[in-house]
């Protein structure tokens, strides 16, 4: 877990030298520390030895690859994996996200991009380490989850009780990829086999009861051929 009292640690995993030498410059300007390593089998016992904050993990390794550095320490970490993929490896990222991966960012991507996830991922990590947090706040939301009430740019809203543990599911995942597979099985259980059109219905509630303009949403987000995305503030 995240101290407060130190930079947070990312261990970059990158074999291509260039890109693992600005990404260090670019986060370490922003604060954190940074440790590189260019293989797997390297991420995996510098992981083990040192326990970083924050992972961020090319899939394309030589030797190992990343999907089993990523398998490997999700076997024994909760630690945020961040993976960077190719433009055209959708089926590893989605691989990868089963694999327990929080997040990716394809290549070529913006350094301002990349500080931004691996924040947001830092952020949910040291919310997550705290189990008493019974509110679930955005700039235009506030989820109350043991009085089960949803304030909407300040005026109660009703939910039905799928659509709260939705929105919750969605909120906690807040600036990140929460895939479809991991909504149902959060709120309709893992052994949920019905028609994935379920999410999609229970989507549109919620969007009609908490976007300004739900044909135009802006808080739940659609990433296509993947699943939403909760952005605000
Ligand atoms: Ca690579």
């Amino acid at each position: 877990m995240m101290a407060t009292d130190r930079a947070p640690i990312v261990l970059v995993v990158e074999d291509e030298e260039a890109l693992a030498e600005s990404v260090r410059y670019n986060l370490e300007r922003e604060g954190y520390a940074v440790e590189v390593v260019t293989n797997g089998m390297s991420a995996v016992r510098r992981f083990r030895a040192a326990h970083h904050d924050l992972v961020l993990l090319d899939l394309m390794l030589p030797g190992m690859s990343g999907l089993d550095v990523c398998k490997a320490l999700r076997a024994e970490s909760v630690v945020p994996i961040i993976m960077v993929s190719a433009k055209d490896a959708e089926a590893d990222v989605v691989a990868g996200l089963e694999l327990g991966a929080d997040d990716y960012v394809t290549k070529p991507f913006s350094m301002r991009e990349l500080v931004g996830r691996v924040r947001a991922n830092l952020r949910r990590a040291s919310f997550g380490a705290a189990p008493d947090a019974e509110v679930l706040e955005s700039a235009a939301l506030r989820l109350d989850l043991s009085r089960h009430e949803l304030t909407v740019r300040g005026g109660p809203v009703e939910l039905r009780p799928k659509e709260f543990e939705l929105l919750e599911a969605l909120m906690r995942r807040s600036g990140r990829l929460a895939t479809r597979e991991a909504l149902i099985e959060e709120v309709w259980g893992p052994g949920y086999f019905g028609d994935t059109k379920t999410l999609d219905v229970h989507i549109k509630r919620v969007r009609q009861k908490v976007e300004e303009d739900p044909h135009n949403p802006r808080l739940i987000v659609t990433v296509r051929g993947l699943g939403y995305k909760f952005v605000d503030g």
